[in-house]
């Protein structure tokens, strides 16, 4: 974060990205034209650090006036699918992003077929014949240079009527590869004669039975950018040292050539971004799917009730790193907090309800004003209805009340939020000695919640009236793990020993005001003094479902007053 802070004159800094675009921009480099991708490889789910990555490539383009792609990586049959490239495309507009071209990587394997054939010509490409083992032996240690492969000096012509041959199916899987041939030397070990393209007798879902060799993603990627005319392409810093391969390659061939800028992968504590390791605990029923709300990815955090301007506010708030580090989770939900708090109606919701009996109330309803919003006067008001039978929090009623506690206890007054003050009177238990019943009075003359005659009461509680009222199901969803960093358990263990297993808490019968009856899966409120919720898409005519998207206390403020003093 410590590369986009704020200058206290007006204009923002820009982040090291931003300085470079614009550097170039002055220069006239690519005729000042800014051309960004974003490029998954379309094998699992997209998550929140895709979402970052997303903002960061869509955003430059947006502010530069430039154009960004959308390619997706499949150069690996094995482990790509439709089903992805579906979801991946859903994610990136539900963030608000439009892509001007989409490609696919597998929509050049014919020119990069032909270009491996011209890196053979120029003698910079050879065919393999060593096994996995044996090419790592002689790759040499980062330390211990690599010695040649046997192969290496075959002749121009065997290497082009071998690698036909590849390609045309006459060798099994893994028997022989396309090597560049670079410095086995190198202190760089991605130098080291990297492999081009594998033999692989696997369908592809684009390019159906048409191949059985497949390019290595380094291979693939830079060449797909310079085909695209992409200016800056931007990935997470893994890659820089991928840099001089990505620069080789497009130097031999002597194409167009993108500017790789690497920043820092986006971390967040008590969770984890590895498609593979979500698609395990997906797999393992640790979670209900991809869009289970526990979930980091995309499909999750919008089914937990994120907004697209939450999550792009999130990345601007983070801003673009050159060193890894963990962003606190709490910022995140601060992110939605502060969009939610502007956006969402209040509403009254009891998630653990205690009959109260207003007995001297008469048999009748009455309609109460609520405000919707306090934070958008445009939200208007509506009105509530209330009668003698409430629900109420149980855990607003003590019978023998702590010292601070200001709440209900048999003799104290509270008042009902937008309704009246009421008194305890007596209250009913159960065999068990369980409570299940309030008897209270009220005091007319305190309609609104306002005091009559000057006497101040302390505590406010939100109810529901009980004949309106609708039954909801509520999900509070916990930290899917308990760890600050997954990724780090006691030797021979794994991050699934990490795992929160108590993260979901499903409630069945709540009670709600009646205007949540039908709303619309994916709309969003706040249940005064509850939290944030968000429809559920398992919500059926009869019951909705709610999950809640965030509580209402702020960690991150907290935080920020912290580093302020
Ligand atoms: P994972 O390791 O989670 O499987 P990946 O890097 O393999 O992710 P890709 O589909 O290759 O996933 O990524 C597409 C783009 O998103 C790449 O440019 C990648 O650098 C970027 N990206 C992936 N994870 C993050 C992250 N945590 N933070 C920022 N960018 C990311
Ligand atoms: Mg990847």
């Amino acid at each position: 974060m410590e590369e986009n802070t704020t200058n206290t004159n007006t204009k923002p800094t820009l982040n090291f990205i931003e300085e470079i675009v614009e550097q170039d921009i002055k220069n006239g480099k690519n005729s000042s034209r800014v051309h960004t991708r974003f490029p998954p490889e379309p094998n699992g789910y997209l998550h929140i650090g895709h979402a970052k990555s997303i903002c960061l490539n869509f955003g430059l383009a947006r502010k530069y006036n430039g154009k960004c792609n959308l390619r997706f990586d499949d150069t690996n049959p094995i482990k790509e699918d439709v089903e992805y490239v579906d979801s991946i495309r859903e994610d990136v507009k539900w963030l608000g992003f439009n892509w001007d071209g989409e490609y696919y990587a597998s929509d050049y394997f014919d020119q990069l077929y032909e270009w491996a054939i011209q890196l053979i010509k120029k003698g910079k490409a050879y065919v393999c014949d060593l096994t996995q083992e044996e090419m790592s032996a002689y790759r040499g240690t980062p330390t211990k240079p690599g010695t040649d492969s046997p192969f290496r000096n075959r002749s121009m012509e065997e290497n082009l009527d071998l690698f036909v041959r590849m390609k045309n199916g006459e060798f099994a899987d893994g028997c022989r590869v396309l090597r560049a041939k670079g410095d086995m030397a190198s202190p760089n070990m991605h130098m080291r004669d990297p492999i081009l393209y594998r033999i692989l007798h696997t369908e592809h879902h684009r390019t159906g039975n048409k191949w059985c060799i497949y390019p290595m993603y380094d291979y693939a990627h830079g060449q797909s950018d310079s085909i695209e005319g992409i200016t800056h392409s931007i990935c997470t810093l893994e890659f820089e040292v991928h840099r001089p391969l990505y620069e080789w390659f497009i130097k031999e061939l002597e194409i167009h050539s993108p500017q790789q800028i690497e920043f820092a992968r986006l971390n967040i504590s008590y969770t984890m971004m590895s498609k593979r390791k979500l698609l395990e605990l997906v797999n393992e029923k640790y979670v209900s799917g991809w869009d289970d709300p526990r979930m980091p990815t995309i499909c999750g955090i919008r089914r937990r009730g994120y907004t697209p301007e939450s999550i792009q506010n999130f990345a601007e708030i983070i801003g673009v790193a050159k060193r890894d580090n963990v962003i606190d989770v709490a910022l995140l939900e601060h992110c939605i907090r502060e969009d939610l708090n502007k956006k969402a109606m209040r509403v009254m919701a009891v998630l653990n309800p205690l009959k109260v009996i207003i007995d001297n109330y008469p048999d009748t309803v009455e309609e109460l004003d609520a405000i919707n919003n306090p934070e958008d006067v445009n939200a208007g008001s509506r009105k509530i209805p209330f009668s003698k039978v409430l629900y109420i929090e149980r855990d607003d009623f003590m019978e023998e009340p702590s010292k601070k506690y200001f709440r209900l206890s048999p003799g104290s007054e509270v008042r009902l939020r937008y309704a009246y003050f009421i008194r305890c009177e007596s209250f009913l238990k159960d065999e068990n000695g369980e409570i299940i019943e309030l008897h209270c009075s009220y005091d007319a003359a305190s309609r609104g919640g306002n005091s009559p005659d000057g006497r101040k009461v302390k505590g406010t509680i939100h109810w529901v009236a009980a004949d309106t009222a609708v039954d909801i199901e509520v999900r509070l969803f916990d930290r899917l793990f308990n760890a600050h960093n997954p990724e780090e358990y006691t030797e021979g263990g794994s991050y699934k020993d990490n795992l929160n297993l108590d993260s979901l808490k499903v409630i069945k019968n709540c009670k709600a005001e009646p205007c949540l009856k039908d709303v619309a899966v994916l709309s969003s409120f706040q249940f005064e003094r509850l939290g944030y919720f968000c429809a559920d898409q398992d919500s059926t005519k009869d019951k909705m479902v709610f999950n809640r998207t965030v509580s209402l206390k702020d960690s991150w403020a907290k935080i920020e007053k912290k580093e302020e003093k």
